[in-house]
């Protein structure tokens, strides 16, 4: 049986209840009755079908036990005598009580004397209700009512707090027993574990929502068998469950991942999060939200994977929601600053133009780089008006140069995917350059490798009239593993940018084939090629044997403020 600490995670009783849910829900009910005595057994199906039951016959127990293996899922009760022969009524009792899968089936005894030694002895083994022999039709009908609706209102009520195909509660309702048990325990130290499994989509599509269904209830068994000091497990999602347990001064990661390869499932891949010891004052919800960041912050690993809430991970939700609660207002303040890395030219040795790369300098925060909020904008949209505000910059800073008599240097702005979500895109770039009478050739669009990959055709278009109206296309990251060979033939491009990690992968192995070949593979289509990330003079002297046509890196110049960009030019 259970273990007391399950007491808040509904009992396996309960939730097979659920399984019986067709079986509430039909209007006749079956009954299996097991008596030996062929007049009391003939007279009693009579009486029920009379009722207007369905009724299944067994002689002893051991032909009940059958019949009970036969039509669990169906069966609302079973009548049961005790005294017989081949299997008697206790024996039967206290086999059906050994297969989990007949928990739903209630039980009624009916005895011949009235001892309370053989009441208690049933009730031991697990039946729900007794009549003596000789008994009142009447008052057997209704303990026979009662006994069907109480288990079938019981069973609606779980279907509401309880998952069916595992032994845990709905999100909903384990969000409300995590609230309860930290209520009744205000000095209580908690952890909370979230789970989650990779790909359960494809494992669905493969293995069919059955066996996924049965998997699922395996793994939520096998966990909370597992999970030390459960109090509560709830599924949270479709391929999400919660444990609140209580806090664990020693990990048990071994435990969990034991728990998930026992189930010997070669492509089942767990993720585990978890928040030790949280703070009572957080929604339930918010604790778990926290484990799955956790454990969503661990990409690759096939297997099982255990990742635990730490400080670095919650400044770093604390970030992102500064960054979120911030941004508007930083657009408006002109937080964001654009800085310029030269790209030099290696033919004729000279800067031959830029990239611009946005940094956010915000009054209290300070510096932050890209890295830290590009994603963050491109999840919610609002890269594309920060880019717009990019362009605007890089069109003004353009223009200043110009009216200072300087020599006017292309400029590479970073486009985001979204951007092109703007149907009349290459419209507005052409009239925001022309407003600050910005020649269009100055202009030059990074568009990385991954941003045509969803809608190939749109962005195409999109490309094609930025190119007609004479702005240049450089395609950004190539080699990044996105790579499609395809697209170099069929879009508009004037520019490739190799990505940084073949140099890096080129230095480590001392192998520059790759980079060589890409390069004249570029050179072979017609294109000018840009490699990034060179940071020393020896990578760049290769490059210009290779014939490369420029090199943007830190060898030559960090991204600088607008001001150091023009100091850097003069020099
Ligand atoms: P990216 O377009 O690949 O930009 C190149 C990144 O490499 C820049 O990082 C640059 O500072 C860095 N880098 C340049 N040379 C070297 C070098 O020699 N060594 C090393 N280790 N790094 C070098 P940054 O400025 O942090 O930008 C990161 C990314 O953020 C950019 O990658 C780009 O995808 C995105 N981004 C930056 N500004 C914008 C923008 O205005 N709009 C959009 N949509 N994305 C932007
Ligand atoms: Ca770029
Ligand atoms: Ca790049």
């Amino acid at each position: 049986m259970h273990a007391p600490v399950r007491s808040a995670v509904p009992q396996r009783e309960e939730v097979h209840m659920l399984d019986n849910k067709a079986a509430a829900q039909r209007s006749r009910r079956l009954i299996l009755v097991i008596e030996d005595n062929e007049i009391n057994r003939e007279m009693l199906v009579a009486l029920l079908e009379e009722q207007g039951y369905d009724v299944i016959e067994a002689e002893n127990g051991l032909e009940g036990l059958e019949q009970l293996e036969r039509h669990y899922d169906e069966l609302s009760l079973v009548l049961l005598d005790v005294f017989m022969p081949v299997m008697n009524g206790l024996e039967f009792l206290s086999r059906k009580r050994e297969d989990e899968r007949f928990d739903s089936v209630p039980v009624i005894v009916i005895t011949a004397n009235n001892t309370e030694a053989d009441e208690l002895k049933a009730l031991k083994l697990g039946a729900n209700d007794f009549v003596v022999k000789p008994y009142n039709f009447e008052v057997m009908m209704n303990r026979i009512y009662n006994m069907i609706s109480l288990r079938e209102s019981a069973s609606i009520v779980n279907l509401l707090t309880m998952d069916t195909n595992t032994a845990l509660y709905s999100k909903g309702f384990f969000d409300r027993a995590v609230g309860d048990e930290l209520a009744a325990n205000p000095d209580g130290a908690y952890d909370m574990v979230c789970s989650d499994i990779d790909n359960f989509r494809s494992l669905n599509d493969r293995y069919g929502q059955e066996r996924c269904d049965q998997l699922l209830g395996m793994l939520a068994d096998n966990l909370m068998d597992a999970i030390p000091d459960l109090v509560s497990g709830g599924r949270i999602g479709g391929d999400q469950f919660a444990f609140l347990i209580k806090h664990q001064e020693k990990p048990f990661d071994d435990a969990l991942r034991e728990a998930v390869e026992s189930i010997g499932h070669t492509n089942l891949s767990v993720k585990f999060g978890i928040v030790e010891n949280f703070g009572h004052e957080l929604e339930p919800s918010t604790v778990c939200g926290r484990a799955l960041l956790a454990l969503e912050r661990v990409k690759g690993p096939l297997g099982v994977v255990i990742s635990r809430y730490d400080e670095k991970l919650h400044e770093s939700q604390l970030l992102e929601r500064q960054i979120l609660e911030n941004m508007e207002e930083a657009l408006a303040q002109r937080q964001f600053t654009v800085y310029y890395q030269p790209k030099h030219d290696m033919r004729n040795d000279v800067t031959g133009g830029a990239e611009a790369l946005v940094r956010w300098i915000h009054p209290e925060l300070g510096f932050i780089n890209p890295g830290a909020f590009i994603e963050i904008f491109e999840h919610n949209g609002f890269i594309t008006q920060l880019d717009m505000y990019v362009y605007e910059e890089v069109c003004r800073h353009i223009k200043r140069r110009e009216e200072a008599g300087l020599p006017a240097i292309p400029i590479s702005v970073n486009a985001s995917r979204l951007d092109f979500d703007i149907p009349d895109l290459p419209e507005q770039l052409a009239a925001m350059a022309d407003r600050y009478d910005v020649d269009h050739s100055l202009l030059h669009i990074e568009l990385t490798e991954t941003a045509y990959a969803d809608d190939p055709k749109t962005v195409s278009d999109a490309l094609h009239r930025l190119r007609e109206s004479g702005f240049r296309i450089e395609l950004d990251d190539f080699g990044s593993g996105f790579s499609s060979l395809a697209s170099l033939n069929t879009l508009p491009l004037d520019v490739m940018k190799l990505d940084m990690s073949l140099v890096r992968q080129a230095e480590k192995l001392d192998d520059f084939r790759i980079v060589e070949s890409t390069i004249k593979l570029a050179q072979i289509l017609g294109l000018q090629v840009v490699v990034e990330g060179v940071e020393t003079l020896e990578v760049a002297e290769r490059l210009r044997d290779m014939n490369c046509d420029y090199i943007q890196g830190y060898y030559y110049s960090r991204p600088l403020k607008s001001e150091e960009f023009d100091a850097y030019l003069t020099r």
